[in-house]
């Protein structure tokens, strides 16, 4: 089983002309809502490629656990803050901007995380609530067996205490640059931090040295949520006992598969499209 531990938000999309100024009124386009946060889109993910998984998360009323298929929501809590929101403008131009009330993900706490009965399996956690809950996670993933695969997003500076608890770091080249070199990360007592690099694929840096991973080739139309899915198809392949370099090489594959369309969950890839690309 893989445990998700992160956000749940309701996106709510507006195309317009243009992005308006302080002060200003704009006619919009047209509006979407759309289901995103880190720990929604990485759950959903996990459970496209056909692992069992538990979304650890708190929600506000009226959530639709419809909105995450196949996933174990049994855990998730109801909080008396709405869901978490994140208003994304995009203009004609392509330019964005994004605010995001945390609602209910704020109030992620440690007595919320509770492994899944059953074997050892893979936590995976994102920075999208409150670090306490994380580390919860990952202390409790670590006494009983399980591996923790930490995505630092959005980073902040980590304490070291989890990170002696953390088997698979997964940053971005920005979010690697305010947690540190991975030299010292891998002195801090992580297992191994794999640097996600867009289109140049991944570097995997461990104690015995450090190699780099290919793209697989792609024709990308949008990347939101290329680091959801590859987290996701890393922590599933570990939990499916592959060894870490088979398991980065499928993520790689997931994370281009997750570009082919517009939307952070519009074109995850089930494990069968894993392996079809992979041998390809
Ligand atoms: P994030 O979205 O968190 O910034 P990246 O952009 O580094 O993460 O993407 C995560 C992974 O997805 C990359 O390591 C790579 O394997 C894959 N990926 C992302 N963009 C592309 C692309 N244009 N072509 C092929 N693979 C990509």
């Amino acid at each position: 089983t893989v445990l998700v531990v992160g956000a749940v938000n309701t996106d709510l999309v507006i195309e317009t002309a243009h992005i308006a100024a302080p002060g200003e009124t704009v006619i919009a386009a047209r509006s979407s809502t759309g289901h995103g946060g880190k720990g929604g889109n990485q759950a959903t993910a996990v459970a496209r490629l056909g692992g069992a998984c538990t979304l650890a998360a708190r929600v506000g009323a009226g959530f639709d656990p419809a909105s995450l298929p196949g996933v174990d929501t049994s855990a998730l809590v109801h909080d008396a803050a709405p869901t978490g929101l994140a208003v994304v403008l995009v203009a004609a131009d392509g330019e964005n901007a994004i605010t995001v009330v945390p609602g209910a993900n704020a109030n992620l706490a440690p007595a919320d995380i509770r492994l899944p009965p059953g074997p050892p399996g893979v936590v995976l956690a994102s920075l999208e609530v409150p670090l306490p809950a994380v580390a919860a996670a990952a202390r409790l993933a670590r006494a009983a067996g399980w591996r923790v695969v930490l995505n630092p997003a959005p980073a902040v500076a980590l304490p070291p205490a989890l990170l002696a608890d953390v088997d698979v770091l997964v940053p971005n080249e920005h979010e690697l640059a305010v947690l540190g070199s991975p030299a010292d990360l891998l002195a801090a007592g992580v297992g191994a931090v794999v640097v996600t690099l867009g289109a140049a694929g991944c570097r995997v840096h461990r104690p015995g040295g450090t190699t780099t991973v290919p793209a697989h080739p792609v024709h990308a139309v949008d990347t939101t949520g290329a680091g959801d899915a590859f987290c996701a198809a890393l922590a599933w392949a570990l939990d499916t006992g592959r060894p870490l370099d088979e398991a980065v090489r499928l993520a790689c594959v997931a994370g281009a598969l997750a570009t082919r369309a517009v939307g952070a969950r519009a074109a995850l890839p089930a494990a069968a499209d894993l392996s079809r690309a992979a041998s390809s």
